[in-house]
C-alpha cells in the first residue's frame, strides 16, 4: 500500500472506532486511545493498555513507562514521531489493572487492524501480554524476550514492558541492550541478520501450549 493510502486508511479506521462501546471499559474511560505515530513506520511498538495518563491525554505511553521509551527510542536515533504506538487495549481498565481475556478478545481486532494497515517489518511487543497475544503462546516474557521471531514474513521481538523496568531497575541495562537490537534488525530492513542466532521457529516453540492457548483467547 502507498504511504499516503496507509495514512488515509489508519485515519479513517481511527474514526471508524473511537466511540467504540464493545466492552464496558467504554464506560470508565475518559479518552479512548488510539494509538500514535506514522503511519508507515517500519516499526510498531505495542504495550498493555491506556494507564492514568494516558486516557487522560488519549495518547499510549506518555506517562513514566512512556518517558522511558521515548529516551530509549532516542538512544537508537529514533523519535516516537518515527515509530507507531499502540496497546492491545484501547480503553484504561480501572486501577491499571491487568487486561482480563474477554477485554483482550473483544480488542485484539482493532490491534490487528492496525498492523494490517501499517504492516511494519517490525513489531517489538512490550511486555507479557502483547508478547503472548502476537506470538500466540503462554510463554513468559522473561523466556522470550530479546529473541527474535518471524510471522508472517514480519519481525517479532518481545521486550521487557519499560513500565515492568522502572519497578526492577536492575533490568535496565537489559532493555537497552534489546533496543540495540532492535536498531541492528531496523537497520536490516526486517531481514533477520545472518549473525542472529536465536531466531526462532514460532511453531516448534509452541508446541504443546498452543492449543491451549488458542482455546483461551479464541486467535487466528
Ligand atoms: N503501559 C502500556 O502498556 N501502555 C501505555 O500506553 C502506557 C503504559
Amino acid at each position: 500500500m502507498e504511504d499516503y493510502d496507509k495514512r488515509e486508511k489508519l485515519k479513517e479506521f481511527f474514526l471508524k472506532i473511537k466511540n467504540c462501546e464493545e466492552c464496558e471499559l467504554s464506560r470508565s474511560r475518559t479518552r479512548f486511545v488510539f494509538g500514535s505515530g506514522n503511519a508507515c513506520a517500519p516499526v510498531m511498538f505495542v504495550g498493555e493498555a491506556p494507564g492514568k495518563n494516558e486516557d487522560l491525554q488519549g495518547l499510549p505511553f506518555v506517562g513514566q513507562a512512556g518517558k522511558l521509551l521515548d529516551e530509549l527510542l532516542n538512544s537508537i536515533g529514533f523519535d516516537r514521531s518515527e515509530v507507531f504506538i499502540a496497546n492491545i487495549l484501547k480503553c484504561r481498565p480501572p486501577g491499571n489493572r491487568d487486561p482480563r481475556i474477554e477485554e483482550i478478545n473483544t480488542c485484539k481486532g482493532y490491534l490487528l487492524e492496525q498492523i494490517k494497515i501499517i504492516d511494519p517489518k517490525i513489531i517489538c511487543t512490550l511486555g507479557k501480554f502483547s508478547t503472548q497475544l502476537l506470538l500466540n503462546t503462554d510463554k513468559g516474557i522473561n523466556t522470550l524476550r530479546g529473541k527474535v521471531f518471524k510471522v508472517d514474513s514480519r519481525i517479532i521481538m518481545p521486550i521487557n514492558h519499560p513500565a515492568a523496568v522502572l519497578y526492577t531497575p536492575s533490568r535496565m541495562e537489559i532493555l537497552k541492550q534489546d533496543f540495540k537490537k532492535i536498531k541492528m534488525l531496523i537497520d536490516s530492513d526486517g531481514e533477520v541478520p545472518a549473525c542472529e542466532e536465536d531466531v526462532l521457529n514460532l511453531e516448534s516453540e509452541n508446541t504443546g501450549d498452543k492449543q491451549n492457548k488458542d482455546e483461551q483467547l479464541g486467535l487466528f
